[in-house]
């Protein structure tokens, strides 16, 4: 199996704490985090991907807006860029040890922030960052 994954939700990936829109969604982020962390393959696409799934029944998801789309461009030129190799829709990766910690370090020093711009959810990611990541479920060994 493969995880498809948009853009900018290779930098939400690294702060997600079990919080987000509605538990439904949490449950199926979750999910999809476990999947990553066993190993799974990630496929980059464009547009709405397995995290924004639980939304899509919803009235008008944000998932289509111009803005999200901006966001998914930025978030693969700055990741593109700390990880040495161009990132596109069709762009396979694996979230290993190496990747999450370049991401990681990226996302502190602020390159992988101008994706961000505009997030409801920026003050949570801050904080998640200043906190050395504690208590990601993306995060070896912090349990479900
Ligand atoms: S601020 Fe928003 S776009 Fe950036 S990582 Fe957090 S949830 Fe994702």
């Amino acid at each position: 199996m493969t995880i498809r994954l948009r853009g900018h939700h290779l930098l939400c990936m690294l702060t997600f704490v079990g919080e987000g829109y509605s538990p439904r969604f949490v449950a199926n982020y979750a999910r999809v985090i476990r999947r990553m962390r066993a190993g799974e393959p990630v496929l980059i696409v464009q547009g709405p991907d397995d995290i924004c799934a639980p939304l899509l029944a919803g009235d008008a998801p944000h998932c289509h807006r111009d803005s999200v789309v901006e966001r998914d461009r930025l978030a693969l030129e700055s990741a593109g860029t700390l990880l040495g190799r161009r990132l596109e829709a069709g762009s396979e990766v694996i979230v290993d040890g190496g990747m999450l910690n370049r991401l990681q370090r990226g996302f502190v020093s602020g390159e992988l922030r101008p994706a961000c711009s505009g997030c409801e959810w920026s003050g949570l990611c801050d904080k998640v960052a200043e906190a050395g990541f504690e208590g990601t479920r993306l995060m070896a060994g912090t349990g479900d």
